[in-house]
């Protein structure tokens, strides 16, 4: 299984991380992709990413740090992005999150836009966040002529929204959101939309499963949303396995 995001560089990590990243690979989690969230963070992530083989790193400035982030950083960006483009498998997270503050929305959007760009300088996919932006994130997009594509991380949403992604080249993240049955609209959407364009994901330390809220995530939990998802679409979890394994594999050219 991977894990197509996850923070293991954060600080919640810090007490125990070989001993989780060891549990994962006995219960068969042999990848995770650990997305970039600020330029203070890169240099640990491709660090902690050389010294373990199943450890892949994204780069790129989070929504959430938009505010706080300076014009150099996307110059710096370009740097690293330039220095470790062979072992780089995704320019993330990236994206919009409207339900911050709206003074930042305009810097949120032009910080997305010069990321879009560098992920097309690279030809590399992105990983996008959302909340409460999907109009917006599409519209850009498309006005982009964005053609890289990517994974709509941690997707939420209706089954129209999912397949106007889908169109764009993007590949959906299925995380803990549907091990909580009011998330009935976005249970739903996963149910109908081909495993094909599917990846898991647990975005550890953050969004708990079902049954542990108030608690650390962690990518050990990921088989319980393959699980879920096994169950919601009535299939088997070896398929859910197998094709969203491969889906990541390909997605991020991982090898
Ligand atoms: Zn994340």
């Amino acid at each position: 299984m991977i894990d197509s995001h996850c923070h293991l560089d954060f600080e919640q990590f810090d007490p125990d991380r070989d001993q989780v990243l060891s549990r994962c690979k006995q219960i068969g989690i042999d990848k995770i992709i650990i997305p970039g969230t600020q330029v203070s963070r890169w240099q640990a992530q491709v660090d902690l990413c050389a010294s373990d083989d199943s450890l892949f790193f994204a780069l790129g400035i989070h929504p959430y740090f938009v505010d706080s982030a300076n014009i150099s950083d996307l110059t710096k960006l370009d740097e690293m992005l330039m220095l470790y483009k062979k072992q780089v498998v995704a320019l993330g997270e990236i994206g919009l999150d409207f339900h911050l503050p709206e003074a930042g929305h305009q810097k949120q959007q032009d910080f997305f836009i010069a990321q879009l760009e560098l992920a097309d300088k690279y030809q590399i996919p992105v990983i996008l966040h959302h909340r409460k932006s999907h109009n917006e994130t599409l519209r850009l997009l498309k006005q982009k002529r964005f053609s890289q594509g990517g994974v709509v991380h941690a997707f939420s949403g209706s089954v129209q929204e999912a397949k106007a992604y889908i169109d764009m080249g993007f590949m959906l993240g299925v995380g803990g959101t549907i091990t909580y049955s009011r998330a009935q609209k976005t249970r739903e959407t996963f149910k109908q939309i081909p495993l094909e364009v599917l990846v898991l994901e647990t975005d550890a330390p953050d969004m708990p499963l079902n049954g542990r809220q108030g608690q650390r995530n962690s990518p050990e939990f990921l088989g319980e949303i393959a699980q879920q998802l096994a169950e919601l679409k009535e299939i088997g979890i070896g398929e859910v396995i197998k094709q969203t394994r491969a889906n990541s594999v390909q997605l991020f050219g991982l090898t």
